[in-house]
């Protein structure tokens, strides 16, 4: 019981987006890893592999923290790894809370602006919002950076099969083709191969690195 009202006072998301996809990846391994091997010593060192690798990714958490990601331990098939991600969907942040106007604000020098439906989108399932509009045939991206809402827009030519520059899984991309400003009055044309399919893509990513990386190549 005790324990019960820590977790409930204690109950403050403490996950991005990214880290919960990780230890999704790591529960689909371990779920994969009770369904193919018969030898209890052989998973139990899958299991802990896992959960070293996600104990290290969050080094900083607090008692109930641990004991919360400790469930892993118990879980075995894929039932018990969706309740138990269903529980910690609630201690993912969320996206900032971003409006039409707010969008609008980050491409001023865009006409007719059309963002996306913002109301279609979970903000616990997302490190950045990308949609394409079909009359401009740009694509746009709106991400948080040192703690503020940053935006790009390129051309975007679809698709092939290849590895995307953010999420760095194999799927279908296209070149997004942005204009960035190098110098005083210089500018130059960056391309990067990132997925059509911005949902998919989120859910692809069990890190930021990439993300930064293609934040910093586009200058900003
Ligand atoms: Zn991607």
């Amino acid at each position: 019981m005790t324990n019960k009202i820590n977790m409930t006072l204690e109950n403050i998301p403490f996950l991005r987006h990214d880290q919960y996809n990780f230890i999704k990846f790591q529960l689909k391994i371990i779920v994969h890893a009770h369904s193919t091997i018969k030898d209890e010593e052989v998973i139990n060192t899958v299991k802990l592999s896992s959960m070293d690798k996600i104990f290290s990714l969050l080094p900083n958490l607090t008692e109930n923290q641990q004991a919360l990601l400790s469930k892993i331990v118990d879980i075995e098939v894929h039932n018990q790894a969706e309740l138990f991600l269903t529980e910690l969907k609630s201690y993912v942040i969320p996206f900032r809370n971003t409006t039409e106007k707010t969008l609008t604000k980050l491409f001023p020098k865009v006409k007719k602006f059309k963002g996306p439906d913002l109301n279609a989108i979970d903000y616990r399932e997302i490190s950045y919002i990308g949609w394409y509009d079909i009359r401009s045939e740009r694509k746009f991206l709106v991400t948080e950076h040192n703690e503020k809402l940053i935006g790009f827009q390129g051309t975007f030519m679809k698709s092939i099969k290849g590895i995307c520059s953010l999420c760095n899984q194999y799927e279908d991309v296209g070149l997004f083709m942005a204009n960035v400003r190098t110098g005083k009055e210089t500018y130059t044309n960056r391309g990067n191969y990132i997925c059509v399919d911005s949902h998919k893509c989120n859910q692809n990513l069990t890190t930021l690195d990439k993300l930064h990386y293609f934040i910093e190549l586009l200058g900003k």
